[in-house]
């Protein structure tokens, strides 16, 4: 196994769509492992196969605090996620961003292990958040494209205070 290197913003690359997975061999197990030695050299939670500059649908995350709980997702699909929530996230191809972002803090998805067996898998708080984060990178989507629309809303939501304040005082 290796360490790749990792795409950062604005690299083009970053914005490509991943394929799916059809082919569960050797090469994909190995791009795992990378995946899993780049994440931990980079002290993230997650990692997906474009920030590597691999267009295929894989990510891997580990929340545990030594390394011990790795996960594994190929072709991942969200069934259905609940409970949103306000989320503080920073990512490995954006060093030194932190923002808040609005994520579903349960859901139940679907996605194949490397030797190609569909499984699913509730996921809840930060596991559920790292990996919605992580499958927007397989859609060329990058947190802080949610960032912005989050400001938006906030600004909006703003003004309308604004609005209120100015009614009142009228
Ligand atoms: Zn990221």
């Amino acid at each position: 196994m290796a360490r790749r290197e990792i795409l950062e913003y604005p690299d083009s690359r970053l914005r490509l769509p991943a394929e799916p997975v059809d082919t569960f061999d050797d090469e994909l197990s190995r791009l795992a492992g990378d995946l899993f030695d780049t994440m931990y050299a980079a002290k993230a939670i997650g990692l997906s196969a474009p920030q590597v500059d691999v267009r295929s649908q894989v990510l891997v995350m580990d929340l545990s605090v030594d390394g011990t709980a790795p996960q594994v997702y190929v072709n991942p699909e969200i069934l259905s996620s609940t409970r949103p929530g306000l989320v503080e996230e920073s990512c490995a191809s954006l060093p030194g961003v932190v923002g808040t972002v609005v994520r579903a803090t349960e859901l139940r998805v679907r996605a194949h292990d490397l030797d190609g067996a569909a499984f699913e898998r509730d996921l809840s708080a930060m596991e559920a958040v790292c990996l919605q984060h992580e499958m927007d990178h397989l859609e060329g989507t990058l947190f802080v494209d949610r960032l912005s629309i989050f400001r938006r809303l906030r600004i909006r939501a703003a003004a309308a205070a604004a609005a209120r304040r100015r009614r009142r005082a009228a």
